[in-house]
This record gives structure tokens, sequence and C-alpha cells, in this order.
């Protein structure tokens, strides 16, 4: 997939930019403050429906009453633009020229893997931070599983709800309660196995970039936290249903539904150790760069080409040689990098940001 053209007016601090991108690597350079962040975010926008940092309103220029972003990518077929504009509240979204109506017909068209600072958190931080990890790759891979995980999610609302009032002593209808518990079982064991599946795939890859990046030195490996564990989907939906049927008493006391895969996690371990609680700063960075390198490896596996790499202020921590091993195989891929840095690889395409402004210096 190759980014070719973005196009945003009042975005942010952008009051109308266009910029072209090329193959390989493209760095977004300029001071802080400046619309780094804010391109790739606009970009990112279009793979995953919905911004990386705040809602459409706040991406609204101040003084503004709307936005408009517009790509333009290659897919390995055909040349492909969506756009989406943000007015008063009300959303025109296109299609290659065509509107479209639900968001979701756009999900799955343009893909990227997004690396940010705060991406770091995902080694030591809460788990709903990997949770989120798991839930975008796999919905990029199947556009399928998002519909599941919101279906899934408003049935946790809903029976959450019903379990607020047997806490409060307040009448609830028991039947309805018990068809919320089987339907989110039959949800719940799908969402597993789509989880473990593409967690299998990620280390897969992360295990050979991680042992390349580390020379040799760090063996990644990845598990899938559950409290339940199953052979079958058949026998894992019974599993669930089981608690979801046996434990009122207990849910009933919490005011929530405590058991599903709302609440899993994976977990990361370095050498056999724990790297939620073990891992290095330096590992911390390695982990998560094989991560995201490998839900790229994944991407492509999948659709035979590559999604943009768009990594956001992660180069400057990261040290000469990983710099160069994620750029290995930069002729396959596209990347585009903010930096704030001057030493920019030699033979890059370089866009220069000032005040929301993008120019092009190559
Ligand atoms: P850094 O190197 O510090 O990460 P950056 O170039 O990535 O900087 P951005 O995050 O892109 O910076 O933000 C650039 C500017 O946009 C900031 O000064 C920010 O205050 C401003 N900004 C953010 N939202 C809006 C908005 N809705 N309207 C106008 N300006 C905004
Ligand atoms: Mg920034």
């Amino acid at each position: 997939m190759i980014l070719k053209r973005l196009k945003i007016e009042h975005f942010r601090n952008v009051r109308a930019a266009e910029m072209t991108f090329k193959e390989g690597i493209n760095f977004l350079k300029g001071e802080n403050a400046q619309g780094k962040t804010n391109a790739l975010e606009a970009i990112y926008f279009f793979s995953r429906g919905k911004s990386f940092r705040g809602s459409e309103e706040e991406m609204v220029q101040f003084g503004e009453k709307g936005f408009f972003c517009e790509i333009e990518f290659f897919d390995g077929k055909r040349a492909q633009t969506l756009s989406h504009r943000f007015y008063e509240g009300k959303r025109v979204r296109k299609k290659n020229g065509a509107p479209v109506s639900r968001i979701s017909e756009m999900m799955g068209v343009f893909r990227a893997v997004l690396f940010s600072p705060d991406h770091l958190q995902m080694v030591k931080g809460s788990p709903d931070i990997r949770r989120q990890f798991l839930n975008i790759g796999i919905a990029q891979l199947h556009p399928a599983y998002l519909k599941l995980y919101s279906q899934y999610n408003k049935m946790l609302d809903n029976r959450n709800y019903l379990l607020k009032c047997a806490q409060k002593g307040l009448y609830f209808d028991e039947g309805e309660l018990s068809v919320w518990s089987a339907q989110m079982a039959e949800t719940a064991a799908s969402l597993h196995f789509m989880r473990l599946e593409f967690l299998e795939q990620i280390e897969h890859h992360a295990k050979v970039i991680m042992a390349e990046v580390s020379e040799q030195r760090e063996a990644l490996s990845l598990s899938y936290e559950s409290e339940n564990k199953g052979k079958t989907e058949e026998e894992l939906k019974s599993i669930y249903l089981a608690q979801l049927s046996q434990n009122l008493k207990k849910e009933y006391a919490a005011g929530c539904t405590l058991y599903g895969v709302h609440r899993d996690d994976f977990k990361i371990e370095i050498n056999g150790v724990d790297a939620r609680h073990f891992a290095s700063q330096g590992q911390q960075r390695s982990v998560v760069l094989a991560l995201k390198l490998a839900e790229g490896e994944a991407c492509a596996a999948a659709f035979g080409e590559y999604p943009v790499f768009l990594f956001d202020d992660v180069l400057s921590e990261l040290d000469e040689k990983r710099r160069a091993y994620v750029f290995k195989g930069a002729e396959k891929r596209q990347f585009v990098v903010t930096t704030c840095e001057k030493d920019i690889l030699e033979g890059s395409h370089v866009i220069e940001v000032k005040e929301g402004k993008y120019v092009s210096i190559d």
C-alpha cells in the first residue's frame, strides 16, 4: 500500500495543506508543535475510522466549524481516494468520489500501522492497552471482528446494567439476563479464537524480529491470558456460558460482568521472564517495535502487500542498530516518520513542517 497524497483543511493547526509522499521513507521534519503528528493523525484516521488522540470536534481548527481530509493511495491494484468532511457535527464520507453512508464501508480499505510513543506502555501498562493492540490489529485483517466486538460491548453494557440493578436490590428481568449471557458466551468464544489466532501470527513474526534486533540475545514469547482455555470454539462457548450462569451471586454483588474476553490480556516474556515486571527501557522499545513490525508482516501475509507504517516520534529513541533494522526493508515498505532531528537518512523524502505548512525539500 502506497500513500500518494494527503489533503487537509481546517484540521487542527492546518488551514489548508496538500502534500505528496514517495515510496520508501518519508520524513516529516520540524520543530515541536508545528503539525507533524497532526498530519499522521489525519492519515491514520482513514485506517481506523477515528483519531488515535481525540474526537472529531477536537480536530476542527480552533474558530472553524469543520474539517476536511482526503488521502489518495495505491493499493497494489489501483489508485483510490478516501475523504472525510466533518461540518457542524455532520459527516460526509466518500470513497473514490462516491458517498459512503457507513464508516464500516471505509474500514479495511486503507491499511496502516501506527507506532506512537504512547504504545511504549504496551509492555508495562494496563491490559486495555494490549487488548487495544489486538483489537486494532485483528480489525484490520478481518473487518468483521470490529462488528462482533462492538456487539459484544453492547451486550456487556446491557448485562452490566441488569447486574447493577441486582446489586442495588432493584427489579430486573432474570430471563433477559440469561439471554445476554447466552449471546455473550457465543460472541466471546469467537472473539477469543480470533485473538488467539492473531497473537500466534504476531508471535511468529515478532520472535524473528526481536532475535535479529537483539543479535540473538533476546527470545520473545507471547501468550494469550484468559481464565478460559478450550480446544474448540464450541468447548469455549460452553465454558463461557457456564461461567456466566453459575456465578450470578458473585456478579450480583459486584454489579458487573466478571467473566469474558473484556478481561483478557496477553503475556510478553523475554528469555522466559515476564516483561511486564522485568523489561528494561530498551527492551520495552524493542518489544513494541517488534510487535508493530510484526503487525505489518501479518497484514502483508493476509493481503499480499504491506500497510503504510506511520511512526510518530519513536525514531529518536531508537539506537543506530535498531533504526537500521527498521528501515532494512524500506524498499518494499513505505514509512511516514515524524522527527525533530536533523539526522535524517540520506536519500529519503523529507517534508519540512512549519506552522501547519508542509514543504517537500528533496
Ligand atoms: P511535537 O514535535 O511536539 O510532537 P508536532 O509537530 O507533532 O510537535 P502537533 O501535535 O502536530 O505537533 O501539533 C501542532 C499544533 O497544533 C500544536 O501547537 C497544537 O496546539 C495545535 N493544535 C492542536 N489542535 C488544534 C486545533 N483544534 N486547532 C488549532 N490548533 C490545534
Ligand atoms: Mg508530535
